[in-house]
């Protein structure tokens, strides 16, 4: 197991779990049911809560949804947390119901036009605390507050979404309101890690929610998803997941399992994109292997890769072992050492730099070589 540090986020409960602090990082879901079919949606927040949500969310968007969560929540244990839309007011009636609200800064504008943004936030909050109720805060990169859009680029899309973030996160701290954490998100996992690391490093205090919106159906989703949340997870930012994707209603728990393999594999090491944990030590990460894997010799090679190596456990260098050529070779370029494994034979490089193609039997002597080269060049 790597030992990941893990930001210095507060506490934040939400029903029977907590995030934030060091807790487990918990995966969520959605239903997507029509919640007024209280028996559909139960059936769903049942069947996602079983799989291991943490939390489960419910689309709540007309008074009809609203009415129908007193009986949700009677037939559930689940931790409930739902969508604010644009009306904002509707916080009153949902929020007894459930454990979590979320709120999206963007959508603030559209009730009562001339009412500062301001009053609408203090509003959610006041109901939130009343109600037990943590918040979430959830910019997202479709629906950014239209103000902050405005102080930017028009080619800037994370500039806004930082500002909105940070902005709210300053006025629940004004009102005494903590118990909140915050979202970034958007359907390009290589936004979502820039804007999610950028906030960690103005809020490390505030635990983050991490997703990718849209990101389709299962494998691509998975993939996209999973690429973000290892360069986030690694270095410590987040405190709970959500994989969307695209299924059919009855397959909603895959967002659930999808979620607890990525969190397994990067606590394990094993990651696609090439992660740097920010260990001053040895990192040895591995794809976690599909039916692209060329050579099942593959699996064992990144188990000997890791015990020939462990002479240079000081030394922070990062060696990548991948499956198959069609990620093999891009995702090893940032690694100082990577291999990728063919049918026959393994490519060794050094960054972006082809060595050569060696016989599984003679790789290792290789990529030794390499890496005392590596470690005397740094002396
Ligand atoms: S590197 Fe290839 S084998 Fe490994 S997980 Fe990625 S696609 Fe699959």
């Amino acid at each position: 197991m790597v030992e990941i540090k893990r930001n210095p986020t507060r506490a934040v409960r939400i029903g029977s779990i907590t995030i934030g602090a060091g807790h487990p990082i918990a995966p969520q879901s959605m239903t997507a049911t029509h919640t007024s079919d209280v028996a559909a949606t139960l059936e769903q927040v049942e069947n996602l809560r079983r799989a291991g949500a943490g939390v489960v969310r419910i689309a709540v968007d007309s008074k009809k949804d609203a009415a129908a969560l007193p009986a949700i929540r009677a037939g559930t244990e689940a931790n409930l947390a739902i969508d604010l839309q644009e009306n904002y007011r509707l916080a009153l009636e949902v929020a007894p119901h459930v454990d979590k609200l979320r709120y999206n800064p963007g959508h603030l504008y559209h009730h009562e036009p001339t009412k500062p943004w301001q009053d609408k936030v203090k509003f959610i909050a006041d109901v939130a605390a009343a109600n037990d109720c943590a918040l979430r805060v959830g910019v997202n990169c479709g629906s950014v507050d239209p103000a902050k859009k405005e102080q930017f680029a028009a080619d800037d899309s994370i500039g806004p979404m930082l500002a909105s973030a940070q902005e709210h996160c300053d006025l629940l701290d004004s009102l005494g309101f903590t118990r909140y954490c915050v979202s970034l998100k958007d359907s390009d996992p290589r936004k979502v890690i820039e804007v999610n690391r950028r906030f960690a490093e103005l809020r490390p205090d505030v635990p983050l929610h991490l997703g990718v919106t849209e990101a389709g159906m299962p494998p691509d989703g998975i993939i996209k998803t999973r690429i973000a949340f290892e360069q986030l997870i690694s270095r410590g930012v987040g405190d709970t997941v959500r994989v969307s994707l695209t299924v059919p209603n009855a397959q909603k728990a895959e967002e659930i399992q999808a979620a607890e393999v990525i969190l397994a594999d990067i606590a394990a090491g094993r990651v696609r994109s090439v992660v740097d944990y920010g260990l001053a030590s040895l990192n040895i990460i591995s794809c976690p292997s599909c039916s692209r894997v060329e050579n099942e010799a593959f699996i064992d090679l990144a188990r000997q890769v890791k015990e020939m190596t462990s002479y240079a456990q000081q030394h922070a260098i990062t060696i990548a072992v991948m499956g198959c050529r069609v990620n093999g070779p891009g995702e090893t370029d940032d690694a100082d050492l990577g291999l990728w494994c063919g049918p026959t034979h393994v490519n060794l490089k050094r960054r972006s730099a082809e060595l050569g193609a060696f016989p599984y039997d003679e790789i290792l002597p290789k990529l030794r070589a390499e890496l005392d080269r590596i470690i005397l060049e740094r002396a």
